[in-house]
């Protein structure tokens, strides 16, 4: 089916106006018709090419939030009209040991993201959700079970929400943790949210002034400028888990100094350009970590949902349309982003981009 959508031809064109074709929904999948996505740095760096490999035509997007416009004969969880969400995963094996964990994302034989990834589907790889709509096999699809009125602050979960709660359960973070969160970005603000709701104690890194009380807002107990030494080295020493959601390359060092002994530093920004090589010496003098993690599952990510429904949580949003997209990533290069933008995808197909 055409699908008008927002895209780029080639690494150093801006995004516009294209349509695609969606397949026709198969016995297992769900066509959403697309409300609201979420507008991700990683999809910037693909558009891009920053990390290299990217595929054109690109059409990102991997916070999708709509409604069922169509379902499969086979399909048993889904009904049209139903609100529903698609994350950064399409597809995977199945069947490595990671697909039978529930980690998909870790599949031995290679997830298919939202875009970018694997498809028989034209032009042999996977479209975003900067477009109209989007036809997914059911197993990646994930229920909504906010007020149908948050639908648009729902979409940044499907990537920044789970991307953070998923680290902050894995090293199983709770009431008596100290937790920094390095950033906030559409990462870092729900990394500050999550880490809260889950009883931490929540300081916020900062590099722009301007946030401070925001992060207070969101749920920070301390807000440290992270250009202010003296003021970073007051935790010296002290953090159970410090989540780095940065999306460029910095000194590591600063961090690690301030966990505790067995502490973690979880680096989940993916910079163009790599970090500077990390103290040695800061590592094994307390025996602290440096580690990584990527998205979330699908059963995470409907666990992440339910538990952001329960307590009211969504992101913070500032909707633009779809003709709006390269003065958002601007802002969104400056560290200039409220903390998510989300694009209102009833504006593709009605003028130019
Ligand atoms: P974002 O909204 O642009 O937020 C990044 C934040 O990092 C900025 O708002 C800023 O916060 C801080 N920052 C930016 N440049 C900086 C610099 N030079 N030095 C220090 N701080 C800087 O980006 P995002 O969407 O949250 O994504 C963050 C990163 O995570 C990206 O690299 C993205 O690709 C990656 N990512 C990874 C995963 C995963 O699975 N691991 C999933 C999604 C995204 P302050 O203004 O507070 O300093
Ligand atoms: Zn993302």
């Amino acid at each position: 089916m055409k699908t008008e959508a927002l895209g780029a031809t080639a690494a150093d064109k801006p995004l516009d106006a294209m349509r695609i074709e969606r397949r026709a929904p198969g016995p297992r999948d769900v066509q959403i018709d697309i409300a609201y996505c979420g507008v991700c740095h990683s999809d910037l760096h693909t558009v891009r090419s920053e990390w290299g490999g990217t595929l054109y035509p690109c059409v990102p997007g991997h916070e999708i939030v709509g409604h069922v416009s169509a379902v499969g004969t086979e399909v048993s969880g889904f009904k049209v009209g139903d609100s529903v969400g698609v994350g950064c995963l399409v597809g995977s094996c199945q069947h490595c040991p990671a697909c039978a964990e529930g980690l998909e994302q870790y599949c031995e034989n290679g997830f298919v993201g939202t875009y970018n990834g694997p498809t028989a589907d034209a032009p042999g790889h996977t479209l975003g959700g900067y477009s109209q709509r989007i036809v997914v096999d059911e197993k990646f699809v994930l229920r909504i079970r906010h007020p149908e009125a948050q639908l648009a602050a729902v979409a940044p979960l499907l990537c920044a929400g789970i991307t953070t709660y998923s680290p902050l359960r894995h090293w199983r973070i709770g009431p008596g943790s100290k937790v920094g969160v390095v950033g906030i970005g559409g990462l870092g603000h729900m990394g500050i949210k999550l880490a809260h709701a889950m009883g931490a104690h929540v300081v916020a890194f900062t590099t722009s002034e301007g946030k401070r009380q925001d992060a207070h807002a969101l749920g920070a107990d301390e807000v440290v400028n992270s250009r202010n030494l003296e003021e970073v080295k007051r935790h010296h020493g002290s953090f159970d888990f410090i989540l780095d959601t940065v999306a460029a390359s910095h000194d590591l060092d600063l961090f690690t100094a301030l966990l505790r002994r067995d502490g973690t530093l979880c680096l989940v920004g993916v910079p163009e350009h790599a970090h500077p090589s990390p103290s040695v010496a800061q590592l094994i003098f307390g025996r602290r970590s440096i580690a990584g993690s990527l998205i979330g599952g699908i059963a995470e990510t409907q666990e992440m949902l339910d538990f952001c429904a329960e307590r009211g949580i969504v992101a913070d949003i500032e909707m633009i349309p779809m003709q709006q997209i390269d003065a958002a990533y601007d802002r969104m290069q400056r560290s200039d982003v409220k903390y998510r933008f989300v694009i209102d995808n009833a504006t593709l197909g009605k003028g130019p981009a």
